[in-house]
């Protein structure tokens, strides 16, 4: 990981200092970041034994769809959480859309050092390669219908292009007010959304609100 992210003072000098590590090494995780095998991502959240709450988002609901409906909060302080390669998932008021990645995604919510606001929400995952892909998916509220699904063949062209991809499938999908009436029930859902704010239209961001 030093290897990879590099730093540029001796170890020695920094092993113990917290704060040079945040300032200089994770916010270089703010995103993800390439690390030889693994892909890793750090985003500092308020994590505490019964929740996880993003200073910009709120209360952070991951939710996944499975054989058996949506679960939801399954995200607390020291849990290992595993979101297995396949399955749909999503964070309410974060992620526009429903992400679905052929890696597994493995996360660690790592609590406040004493005296800090924020602990370390560590994700994990196997660095993609050869026809590894994600896509970024859009399924009806009312009936778990898909209307759109975006894909991004992240084994070939890397982590590189993923923000690109995200924000194209975003914008694809909002272009079309076909894309949002479900075929099934006829329901009419909201527009998607990019996981950066800074991204989002004012419609977007009247969107982000309602799911
Ligand atoms: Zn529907």
């Amino acid at each position: 990981m030093f290897a990879t992210v590099g730093i540029d003072q001796p170890i020695e000098k920094i092993m113990d200092d917290w704060d040079y590590l945040d300032e200089k090494i994770v916010k270089k995780f703010t995103t993800w970041q390439e690390t030889g095998q693994n892909i890793i991502g750090i985003r500092r959240r308020t994590i505490t034994l019964k929740e996880i709450v993003d200073p910009k988002k709120g209360t952070f609901n991951s939710v996944t769809m499975t054989p058996d409906g949506l679960l939801s909060k399954q995200h607390k302080a020291m849990k290992i959480h595993i979101t297995p390669g396949g399955v749909p998932h999503r964070v309410e008021h974060s992620l526009g859309f429903w992400h679905i990645n052929d890696m597994d995604e493995l996360y660690l919510p790592i609590p406040a050092r004493p005296g800090e606001e924020f602990g370390h929400f560590v994700v994990l995952m196997q660095t993609p390669t050869g026809d590894d892909r994600e896509s970024y998916a859009q399924y009806c509220q009312k009936c778990l219908t898909m209307l759109y699904e975006y894909p991004y063949l992240s084994g070939r062209f890397g982590l590189a292009g993923i923000w690109r991809a995200e924000e194209e499938a975003v914008r694809s999908y909002n272009a079309d007010p076909k894309h949002r009436h479900c075929p099934e029930c006829g329901h009419v859902n909201p527009l998607g959304y990019c996981w950066n704010v800074a991204k989002d239209s004012p419609e977007q961001a009247e969107a982000r609100l309602l799911w």
